[in-house]
């Protein structure tokens, strides 16, 4: 099988916008006025959403919730992916060799090439996604490793993580192993179980939600990494007919 790339298939940039309906309009002669009116709306629609991604871009490198990560990088820029992306994926925090030090989610240390292995087997392209954590900063532990997040940073970078995942608006999320999956039940509930809910793809939220292990180094005690590599398979092989709808994004819901 070929690979694919499904955003410059199938999803219109919101960049320039979904700008079908208004060509739409003009082939069916619409009035001058009623033309400039929906350019208009069409432009302040692009611009509102290009300024609440600053905004919330603004506020995550501002935040100061959580005490221990007041010399963390908040791992939260275009780095992580194109805005009007169709897939995102969720993992549990910036890893100190990785995000935290190249600013890009799920690169730099061996998590992130295992990540590359795992998007190289579902044939998806990382300039197609955008990657994000649950907490958007590196949490070490007390001897300078990295340690888990707790429930009070998760419940702290919640509203960041529910914002981020309105604004891309993607068709499928891809959650990355426990961390994530109790982060996302705090956007929307869902009762999904790692364990038992792995290759799975569930309605959650107005769109899909995927479930994988965290492809970490350490996960492989819990499920051998020839298994997550078949998970992700099967992730992006019930994927393909949601991801190849034709037809106005997604964003639309959003923004008409
Ligand atoms: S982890 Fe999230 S909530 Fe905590 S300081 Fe970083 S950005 Fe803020």
């Amino acid at each position: 099988m070929g690979r694919k790339t499904y955003l410059k298939k199938a999803q219109p940039s919101l960049m320039y916008g979904d700008t079908r309906a208004f060509c739409k309009n003009s082939e069916t002669g619409m009035d001058d006025l009623a033309h400039q009116t929906a350019a208009k709306k069409f432009l302040q629609t692009c611009l509102d959403w290009q300024l609440s991604i600053r905004e919330l871009v603004a506020d995550a490198q501002n935040c100061h919730l959580c005490p221990r990560m007041s010399g963390s990088r908040r791992v939260l820029t275009d780095l992580n992916g194109p805005w009007q992306a169709r897939v995102m994926f969720v993992a549990e925090a910036p890893g100190r060799l990785g995000a935290e030090r190249t600013g890009i989610p799920l690169f730099g240390d061996r998590t992130g090439d295992r990540f590359e292995e795992l998007l190289h087997a579902m044939q998806w392209y990382r300039c197609d996604v955008f990657i994000t954590n649950a907490i958007l900063c590196n949490p070490l532990d007390i001897n300078g490793n990295n340690g888990s997040p707790t429930g009070a940073e998760i419940s702290n970078c919640s509203s960041l993580l529910r914002r981020t995942i309105e604004l891309v608006n993607p068709l499928v999320v891809v959650s990355l192993g426990r961390v994530s999956l109790k982060a996302l039940a705090l956007v929307y509930e869902h009762n999904l179980e790692l364990r038992a809910s792995v290759g799975r793809l569930v309605p959650w939220y107005g769109r899909w939600l995927g479930v994988l292990y965290h492809p970490g180094p350490r996960t492989a005690v819990h499920r051998p990494w020839r298994k997550q590599l078949q998970d992700a398979q099967t992730i992006a092989r019930i994927s393909e007919p949601i991801l190849s709808i034709a037809g106005p994004s997604l964003h639309r819901v959003l923004y008409d």
